[in-house]
């Protein structure tokens, strides 16, 4: 697809002509509304100069092609006839029925109303095209089409108005096409804004796409020539179809890796030359048991890159997408994206809710069955928000795309954004659930109130009669449904309850960093909150109780205000020294890894015992959210002279670098414990090392000294969390 090429005029005849699937009566009537949409419009031109009426025939034509029934076709003919044109609501409704008036209604924009700004009436309209669409899905599909041309037919605008259309498409019409599966619709919405907004860009991509794919033309039909003689020898059927990753994807996938300082530190293997270089190639088999056939051919023609391999036929994806999904390293070790599948589940995977259409050819779908499946998370976001205003503004933060599913006890599947926690879930289930949670567990496991619920898990939530939310549950909510619930409650508060709450809230952030009330002086305070326009304190705590300002955000700014010293140390607290003698059983924490003199905290383990992890530990700061039980200590003579030490660096992938790694460890007197190397790339490699070491002095000592060695670009304590390659 080129965003840039014109689009040909298509005549009403042309239409007609392919929605043979109607009956003759609506195709009579599709024409009527044709006759009327015509007549209304006579005189009006788009800015291209075109007679208007070529637009609506446009949109009706997308939507013929998606097999939609009659009304939606004559609601497409006549969508900016309300608008635009002296012919009333009340006269379609005469002629078409009311159903093709509320389409119409509800994509039309309010007129004659005066809002106070741009973005007010941006809010109205929007929420409103929602709320028809909730009552009728087709309202989207009309809208989708109508922006659809209107980006088709960009061109003749000026700029600065192209960029906000284009801009407004990505903002809202895009994640709305991604929430109904319509993924075609949406990838050609995706690549015309990409190319009306950033223009240098986005030309630049396409012409090193099209360089690349010049220079690769040969290793291109060797692959499909071995592919096809393995095909033909196995006596498989197969339709090779190469496509292109669309252009604006790998644009947010670089920006994101430039976004994450270590992905950018290690940014060639992500830079675009790379990203377009790979090929994809979907292979179409007839029968789902042929996929998995074709698998074993691809696979004994071309080594597979290993954990790359995902069956989808299987174990689906959340939204219904199926196919199997393979990487391999084709000639000249060039990688190659396979997707297998049958005709069926590629156009599935390309319509989403609109395949509906195409197996019920101008048949209409239950509105409830399209809300339970595609548009449930919409009415949710739509229910709980009291303004248009509130809405747009939620929307465009909900990831309305990448979604999981948990399962409650009885096996009932809630859907979730991805991201979500148990509070997301309990609120889910019932307001009642999540307003009195006390607990999770997951998969029969407990877990803290904030772990991400991974897709497929059974969530139990536990409750008490007396329990209400907490303010610190809305750091934890993914989903706005759930943090609108938890708001509600917390401004019925009286401002003492909720000062108190916020102020209990932010001393348990203090203590995570180490820092108590008494560490940070009022002369420094006042002048903060003065430059924070809070009045008071209590006002500060009161705003940290009803989340509009983030717990762990004031916390770290009051910390920057403590005394120096006290930086260093938790205070108020006296440490308790830890010996055998009065911890029976301790282990030290394998996410941190503590060494001395690090400052310590236990926290009492099931059934009995401590783990001791260092203080500033992010799974301790999870754990002591939900578990009151935990006591400073202090390195006891009793905990050994060795302790590990984990730590991770990025190194050229050159030879020799692993020996002398492990030479200036063996030179600092520390020995290796285990060594992995999670990621490995042309350029780079990423090694996991355990150490045994002394103290913290020691094994700093051996990052310092690692960090010289010129062939390794980073050095640093922990594990690595971010794979690099994308
Ligand atoms: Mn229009």
């Amino acid at each position: 697809m080129d965003p840039d090429s014109p689009t040909e005029r298509l005549l009403i005849s042309d239409v007609l002509g392919s929605l043979g699937y109607l009956s003759q009566a609506h195709q009579q009537q599709f024409y009527n509304a044709y006759v009327l949409g015509a007549t209304a419009h006579e005189g009006q031109q788009r800015s291209s100069g075109e007679p208007y009426i070529y637009h609506p025939v446009a949109v009706a034509h997308i939507l013929g092609q998606m097999h939609l029934d009659h009304e939606a076709l004559c609601a497409a003919l006549l969508h900016d006839v309300v608008e635009d044109t002296s012919i009333s609501a009340a006269e379609i409704e005469q002629q078409f029925g009311k159903n093709v008036r509320h389409i119409v209604e509800g994509v039309s924009k309010l007129t004659g109303i005066r809002f106070s700004s741009k973005l007010e009436a941006k809010a109205e309209n929007f929420n409103r095209l929602l709320a028809a669409a909730l009552t009728d899905v087709r309202v989207i599909l009309v809208k989708l089409a109508d922006r659809l041309h209107n980006l088709r037919t960009l061109g003749s605008l000026r700029p600065d108005k192209r960029r906000r259309i284009a801009g407004e498409t990505l903002e809202l019409y895009t994640p709305l096409a991604g929430r109904l599966g319509l993924h075609q619709l949406r990838i050609e919405l995706e690549e015309r804004a990409f190319a009306n907004l950033y223009p240098l860009r986005w030309r630049l991509l396409c012409s090193g796409r099209a360089r690349l794919r010049k220079q690769q033309q040969e290793l291109i039909q060797q692959v499909e020539q071995h592919l096809t003689q393995s095909f033909r020898h196995a006596q498989l059927g197969v339709q090779l179809a190469p496509y292109e990753k669309p252009l604006w994807q790998l644009f947010l996938a670089r920006k994101r890796t430039l976004s994450n300082r270590y992905l950018a530190e290690v940014a060639p293997p992500a830079r675009f030359g790379t990203l377009l270089a790979g090929l994809h190639l979907r292979l179409l088999v007839a029968q789902p048991e042929d996929c998995y056939r074709a698998l074993g051919i691809v696979h004994s023609l071309y080594k597979p890159r290993p954990q790359c391999f995902k069956d989808y036929i299987a174990v689906p994806r959340n939204n219904g997408y199926q196919a199997l999904h393979t990487t391999v390293y084709g000639p000249h070790n060039t990688q190659i994206k396979v997707q297998i599948c049958t005709p069926q589940m590629h156009h599935k995977a390309s319509y989403g809710m609109a395949s509906y259409w195409h197996e019920h050819p101008g048949a209409v779908p239950k509105q409830e069955a399209v809300i339970r499946d595609w548009l449930h998370p919409l009415l949710e976001l739509h229910q709980s928000t009291s303004n248009s205003m509130e809405f747009l503004e939620f929307f465009k933060n909900e990831n309305f795309t990448d979604e999981i599913h948990a399962l409650t006890p009885n096996g009932k599947v809630i859907r979730l954004p991805a991201g979500a926690t148990p509070i997301d879930f309990a609120y889910a289930v019932h307001t009642d659930i999540g307003n009195t949670c006390v607990g999770a567990t997951l998969d029969g496991r407990p877990a803290p109130l904030n772990t991400h619920i991974r897709s497929g898990q059974t969530v139990a939530i536990s409750t008490a009669p007396e329990a209400h939310p907490e303010p610190r549950w809305l750091n934890y909510a993914a989903t706005t449904h759930a943090r609108i619930h938890i708001q509600r409650f917390l401004k019925r508060l009286s401002p003492k309850e909720a000062a108190e709450l916020g102020r209990n809230l932010l001393t348990h952030e203090l203590f995570l960093l180490g820092i108590a009330w008494t560490d940070i002086a009022e002369s420094a305070l006042q002048p903060w909150l003065a430059q924070q326009h809070v009045a008071s304190l209590d006002s500060l705590y009161a705003e940290v109780c009803l989340g509009s300002r983030p717990s762990f955000l004031v916390a770290a700014a009051l910390s920057q205000l403590a005394a120096p010293p006290a930086q260093q140390r938790p205070t108020g607290i006296q440490p308790t020294p830890l010996v055998r003698g009065n911890k029976p059983y301790f282990e030290l924490a394998s996410c941190c890894h503590p060494l001395p003199p690090e400052f310590i905290v236990g926290v009492s383990r099931q059934p009995v015992g401590l783990t001791v992890h260092r203080h500033d530990c992010p799974t301790l700061r999870a754990l002591l959210q939900h578990q009151a039980h935990y006591e400073m200590l202090a390195w006891g003579p009793e905990l050994g002279s060795t302790f590990i030490g984990e730590l991770y660096l990025y190194a050229k992938n050159q030879t020799g670098v692993l020996a002398e790694i492990t030479q200036v460890i063996s030179r600092a007197d520390a020995n290796i414990e285990d060594v992995d190397f999670p990621e490995s790339t042309v350029y780079y490699k990423l090694i996991e090392i355990s150490l045994k070491v002394k103290t913290l002095a020691h094994f700093e000592a051996i990052l310092r000294d690692l960090a010289r060695i010129p062939s390794i670009t980073q050095v640093a304590r922990g594990r690595a969390t971010v794979p690099i390659s994308p």
